[in-house]
């Protein structure tokens, strides 16, 4: 079962794809992260997508798509991958449906999650990471796990399009691009919104009630 997670920045879907890596073993496929790790090279292409992650645009589809299908080619996994980030856009929406059967497999389970635009600004002001273990916490809420954190690192950078300007950028640019995308695949029976205020556990339970049918 290929699972597309959706939702605005800071809408909680990192840490909901995670619990069902762990749970469930599926394979995160964050474009977000391609994006990074990409970055993190230093390449002219790196720079080029750091320009556009620095602001909160989106990088063009062409690149994003070609990352894309390098992992699925890549992957050991199948039917087993959840997909964080991505698509943002129709564009990437059919283009996925054609990677995905290239490689005779498809996407059974879409969930959406949703959450206000004040709550998203009071978790993204505070959203920190580990420098070594790559752990997301938010320093509104998660104080006693910054100061006592099991990894024993006590360095939590801010990630660079985590402010507020980006923010509203981020979430504009979800709501006009993305948004679309959702209401076109909300017509599909296996789409399922899900109010993403509620307890991460409550939000677990309730996508797993999804995944074991
Ligand atoms: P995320 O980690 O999913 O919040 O993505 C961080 C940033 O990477 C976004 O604000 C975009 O600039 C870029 N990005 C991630 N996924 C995509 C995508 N599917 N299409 C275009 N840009 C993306």
């Amino acid at each position: 079962m290929n699972i597309i997670l959706f939702g605005p920045p800071g809408a909680g879907k990192g840490t909901q794809a995670q619990q069902i890596v762990d749970k469930h073993n599926y394979f995160q496929l964050s474009t977000g992260d391609l994006l990074r790790d990409e970055v993190k090279k230093k390449t002219d292409l790196g720079k080029q997508i750091e320009e556009k992650i620095s602001k909160g645009n989106f990088v063009s589809d062409e690149i994003v798509n070609e990352l894309l299908k390098n992992t699925i080619k890549e992957l050991k996994f199948r039917d087993r991958i959840i997909f964080d980030g991505y698509p943002r856009t129709i564009q990437q929406s059919k283009n996925l449906d054609i990677i995905l059967k290239e490689f005779n497999q498809k996407i059974d389970l879409i969930i959406s999650l949703h959450v206000p635009r004040d709550v998203i600004e009071k978790r993204i002001e505070g959203r920190v990471t580990c420098e070594k273990c790559n752990t997301t916490l938010n320093k509104f809420f998660n104080e006693k796990e910054i100061e006592m954190h099991p990894c024993g690192s006590d360095r939590f950078i801010r990630r660079k399009d985590d402010n507020s300007e980006t923010l509203m950028n981020r979430y504009d640019i979800y709501t006009e691009t993305t948004k679309p995308v959702i209401d076109f695949l909300a017509q599909k029976s296996f789409f399922h919104q899900i109010d993403g205020t509620l307890k991460i556990g409550e939000i677990t339970n309730k996508i797993d009630t999804f995944i074991n049918v």
